[in-house]
Order: C-alpha cells, then sequence, then structure tokens
C-alpha cells in the first residue's frame, strides 16, 4: 500500500548479557521453522507431554499439574496467585524488589490482605521475619518469595521458609524465574507447593511462555474458593483440561503457540542434553568468575558473598561514572546489552546475566574487557587487565 511507511526487520546480532531475554540457543530457533500444526493433532500432543516430562525434570516435581502458560514470566506469577487467592485471605509476600513488589500488586488485585516480609533491596528475607508473619494471623493461606530476585541479584534461601509454611499450613509459592535451569531448585524435595519461571532467562528461548508447577494439595484448595477464579486464560483447572489427557480426552482451552512449544521443548532437551546438575555448575563457575573479575576492576558487589546470583550480577557503578553512556557504549561498539538498576536501585547499579545458552566463559571475559576498556577511557583510575586475570584464575579454579 502505497503511502505507509515500513522497513524491512533487520534486528541487529546482539550479545544479551543482561537481566533477560538471553541469546536464544541457535538449535531453539531452527525448531522455531517447525511446520505450525494444530492444538488437537495427536503429533502436537506427543510434543506436549515430553515437554511436561522435561519440565518434572527441570523443576525436580512429580506434580501432575506441570505445563506452560502460553504468556511470559509474569503470567505464571498471575495464575500462580490468582488460583489461590482471594477476598478474605491472607497473603504474606516478600517485599525485596521489583518482582515481589508485582506478587504483592497482584495479591491485591486478588483482593487478598498482604502482610509485607520488607528488606532492603539488596538482602534475602530473613527466616524470623517469615515466621513472626506467618505467627500474626489464624491462618495465612500462601507466603510467597522470589527464588531468584533479577532486580537485586540476591538468591534467596527457601528450605527453612518452606518447612515455616508447612508448620503453619500455608502454601508457598516460589518465583523461579531466573533461577529455573541455572540455580539449584527441588521443588519436591524443598516442599515448594506453586512455583513457576519462563522461558526467556536460563533456558534461552524467546519470551513468550511460562512453565508452572503446581502440588495436589494446592490443587485440592481450589474448590474451596468462595469466589470464581477471576481469570479465564490462566484458570489453571480449564488450563489442566487441554494439558492433562482425561480418560484420552483433551478440551481445547487456547490455541497453542506451537511454534514457541517446539522451541521451548528444543530448550528443554538441550537441558537434558546438558545434565541439570553440570548447568548449574557452568552457570555458578561463570558467575564466580565474572564477580571475581568485577572486583578486581575494583568494582563493588551490590549484594553480600554467599546470596549472589550465579545468573545475575549487581554491581555498583562508580562515582563520576554515566550508567547510560557506558551502557549505550557496549550496545554501540560491542553490541553488548546488560541492565540498568530497576526501582530504588535506577542509576546506582548495573545488571549482568549470564544465562542459559550465554553463560560461557567466552563471555566472561568479553564483558570484562569491554567493561574496563569503556571505564577507563571515561576517565575511571584501573590496571589494565586486572578484571581478564582474576577471572581467568578463577576459572582455572
Ligand atoms: C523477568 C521476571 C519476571 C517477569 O517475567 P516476564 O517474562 O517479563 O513477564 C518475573 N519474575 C522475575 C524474578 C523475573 O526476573
Amino acid at each position: 500500500m502505497p503511502g505507509i511507511p515500513y522497513q524491512e526487520i533487520k534486528p541487529p546480532q546482539r550479545i544479551l548479557l543482561g537481566p533477560g531475554p538471553s541469546n536464544v540457543h541457535p538449535h531453539v530457533q531452527q525448531a522455531m521453522m517447525a511446520p505450525v500444526l494444530g492444538h488437537m493433532d495427536p503429533y502436537f500432543y506427543t510434543i506436549m507431554e515430553d515437554t511436561m516430562s522435561l519440565l518434572r525434570y527441570l523443576f525436580r516435581t512429580e506434580n501432575k499439574l506441570t505445563f506452560p502458560i502460553s504468556a511470559t514470566g509474569s503470567a505464571g506469577m498471575e495464575a500462580g496467585l490468582c488460583n489461590f487467592l482471594e477476598p478474605g485471605d491472607v497473603a504474606v509476600i516478600a517485599n525485596n524488589g521489583f518482582f515481589a513488589d508485582r506478587m504483592i500488586n497482584i495479591a491485591l488485585r486478588c483482593g487478598a490482605e498482604v502482610i509485607q516480609l520488607d528488606a532492603e533491596w539488596g538482602r534475602i528475607i530473613e527466616p524470623e521475619a517469615i515466621e513472626a508473619a506467618l505467627k500474626s494471623r489464624k491462618k495465612v493461606k500462601l507466603l510467597a518469595l522470589v527464588h531468584a530476585e533479577t532486580s537485586t541479584g540476591v538468591l534467596q534461601p527457601l528450605t527453612e521458609a518452606a518447612q515455616l509454611a508447612k508448620q503453619h499450613e500455608a502454601l508457598f509459592l516460589v518465583d523461579a524465574v531466573t533461577s529455573l535451569g541455572g540455580h539449584e531448585l527441588a521443588v519436591d524435595d524443598w516442599g515448594v507447593d506453586i512455583c513457576y519461571s519462563c522461558s526467556q532467562k536460563c533456558l534461552s528461548c524467546p519470551p513468550g511462555l511460562s512453565p508452572i508447577t503446581v502440588s495436589q494439595k494446592a490443587m485440592d484448595t481450589i474448590p474451596n474458593r468462595s469466589h470464581a477464579i477471576p481469570s479465564y486464560y490462566l484458570d489453571l483447572s480449564l488450563l489442566s483440561t487441554y494439558w492433562i489427557r482425561d480418560k484420552g480426552q483433551r478440551a481445547y482451552h487456547h490455541t497453542a503457540p506451537a511454534c514457541m512449544f517446539y522451541a521451548l521443548h528444543e530448550a528443554l532437551a538441550l537441558v537434558a542434553e546438558e545434565g541439570l546438575e553440570a548447568r548449574i555448575q557452568r552457570h555458578a563457575r561463570h558467575g564466580a568468575a565474572l564477580q571475581a573479575g568485577l572486583e578486581a576492576i575494583g568494582l563493588t558487589m551490590h549484594v553480600p558473598p554467599g546470596y549472589r546470583l550465579n545468573t545475575l550480577t549487581t554491581v555498583h557503578i562508580p562515582d563520576g561514572i554515566d550508567d547510560a553512556r557506558i551502557r549505550q557504549r557496549l550496545l554501540s561498539d560491542y553490541s553488548i546489552e546488560i541492565g540498568g538498576g530497576l526501582g530504588t536501585l535506577k542509576g546506582k547499579v548495573w545488571r549482568i546475566g549470564l544465562m542459559g545458552y550465554a553463560s560461557t566463559e567466552q563471555n566472561v571475559l568479553l564483558i570484562l574487557s569491554a567493561l574496563e576498556k569503556l571505564l577507563a577511557e571515561e576517565g575511571y583510575k584501573t590496571e589494565t587487565g586486572a578484571g581478564i586475570k582474576a577471572a581467568v584464575q578463577s576459572l582455572r579454579k
């Protein structure tokens, strides 16, 4: 049509070392080109069955309800909350980061009363605070924590929290968006009832799917609700009629985004091929090397040792250095994306992700040398090569 301006789509090749999305694995990209099938095609069902088994392996669970929701990670969050919270319920929720804050926002929209577990952005929620909150009401319906807070770089310990939730008969919900496939996570052993993630972080698949797993104990609370679940699209019982074959039957709920299902299937197969434990070790090795390198450049970490993510590092921006300028130069000179700070950390930290396919030795050495060079050009005093040297020493360990 003449007169309507448009361009050919030609996105640049980027190295995605931000808080997500991460670089898509080439095999995953390839899988997306397979022919689209109907969502009721018998072959398509076999892809779905594989996906559920592979997801159970990743989440380390036997939960029957384990499948991806056809939307991004926030949909997993919303499904995890809106199926279990209603007006009159009390929820205890972390308040120590951007995504914790989003959980609170959603729980309030569900009509729940929220008891917030306050901590500084960059600190964990202590078990004592969880226990006090759970004891403060006769009945708490749900405890919700973020395992890997992508906004702060904090790894939240979960085992004690799970025990406390169990003692107080509260359901335990965990956001594992930036930990699934990158950090140790054991849904059944730890006693997590509701856990969700997304496709574009440590699984190196495009954004668009949100794997979720829910225990039978949690599902058994749904018939006791006084209010209907406010979302049709995220109603887990309805979604189950499509995903979980009942007497050989499956029911249409929504049209499955076939190409995304192929992509996730391939991404999960790649995790199984590498081995979950080996993959977690890979993230640990590269996360540690990056952090050693950044400290050798003279930069300081935002999170105390012992609670740092391997998948996402938050590092303080030195005084006198322009946040946006460095990130813009990383993009224009090296085609590398890193993240800036969110919320209270805006302008104060950089967020460097090493997730999935992007968690490589190559990328560790590349980001350290690029950052060191740009910082020096912007007037920051550092010993040339110090970052690389420390990272190489860490990698040799
Ligand atoms: C990215 C992220 C989300 C939200 O996922 P979207 O795919 O952006 O909807 C939720 N929680 C955490 C911890 C995240 O990092």
